[in-house]
């Protein structure tokens, strides 16, 4: 039996299956093991663990994930790639999973056994955020996230007060986890090149988050006051109580949102909910 190092390079696999990328899926692919590699070591220690990982494509971090030692669940939408993934799985003795279906549907805890386990993806650009929020916000709770996205959307997740990327994004993940850019790619790292650089973003959930009602009043803040960040808290806020609600939570309502740090907004949140 061969083995994983046995496999040939992803460019040629692709090509022994006549794939090519679908844009429609936000497919672009990570050809370079070494940048795969790099990712996994990013995502670890991982001998041993189990992981779920996203939209493997062609599987260039699976191979990663799988040679790092880990036990891989992936869920992929493009059943093209099925065939491929299965070569990858025998060579694994016994080490892949393979599920097809859609993230933005799948329930993890099933995924994962029950066992909160780290995820590790490439994300495709048009559903990246929608999987970030799920799993920051939803039922279960990963045990870490690695994550590539468009460079301007890690921005966004690891902004502080001030900064022109700061907004609800940055709120709802360093609410529920500690956010940090570990990796950037050029676009040339990928195959085919997209119009934009990427990075990776490490998420590691806080051992406990703000409940599920504060993370709700938590959303209609920061939609209501980056909805309008450039006016004042006591008339973005406004149909939330406006100057009355700053005031309940000892912030100035002529303050504007991107100066708010997060503990500010949690303390809008909180105040919210008392007002019911
Ligand atoms: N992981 C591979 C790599 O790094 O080369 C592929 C990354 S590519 C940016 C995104 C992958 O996610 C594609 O394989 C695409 O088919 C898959 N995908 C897109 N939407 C998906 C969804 N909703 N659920 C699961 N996979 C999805």
């Amino acid at each position: 039996m061969s083995a994983l190092t046995d496999l040939p390079p992803l460019r040629q696999s692709l090509e022994a299956h006549g794939l090519m990328a679908d844009k429609g899926l936000g497919q672009h692919f990570l050809l370079d093991l070494n940048i795969t590699r790099k990712i996994a070591r990013l995502a670890g220690p991982l001998e041993g663990l189990s992981v779920i990982e996203v939209g493997p494509g062609p599987g260039g971090l699976t191979r990663a994930l799988l040679e790092a030692g880990a036990t891989v669940t992936v869920i992929e939408k493009d059943a093209r790639f099925l065939p491929l993934l299965n070569e990858l799985a025998d060579v694994s003795e016994g080490q892949l999973r393979i599920v097809m279906g859609d993230a933005l549907k799948a329930d993890e805890a099933d995924l994962a056994a029950s066992q909160a386990v780290p995820i590790v993806a490439n994300l495709p650009y048009n559903v990246g955020t929608a999987l970030l929020i799920k799993w920051l916000t939803g039922a279960y709770r990963p045990a870490s996230m690695t994550l590539m996205f468009q460079k301007e959307v890690a921005e966004r997740i690891v902004a502080r007060p001030g900064d022109d990327a700061y907004g609800r994004l940055a709120v709802i993940a360093q609410a529920t986890a500690k956010a940090r850019i570990v990796m950037e790619a050029p676009a040339r790292a990928f195959t085919p090149p997209p119009k934009v650089d990427s990075a990776v973003v490490r998420l590691d959930p806080h051992e406990t988050r703000p409940p599920e009602p504060v993370l709700m009043a938590l959303e209609r803040v920061t939609q209501a006051a980056f909805g309008q960040r450039r006016k004042m808290l006591r008339s973005s806020l406004k149909v939330l109580g406006g100057a009355e609600l700053c005031e309940a939570a000892g912030i100035d309502p002529s303050r504007r949102a991107e100066t708010l740090a997060l503990e500010e907004f949690l303390g809008l949140a909180d105040k919210l909910l008392e007002r019911g």
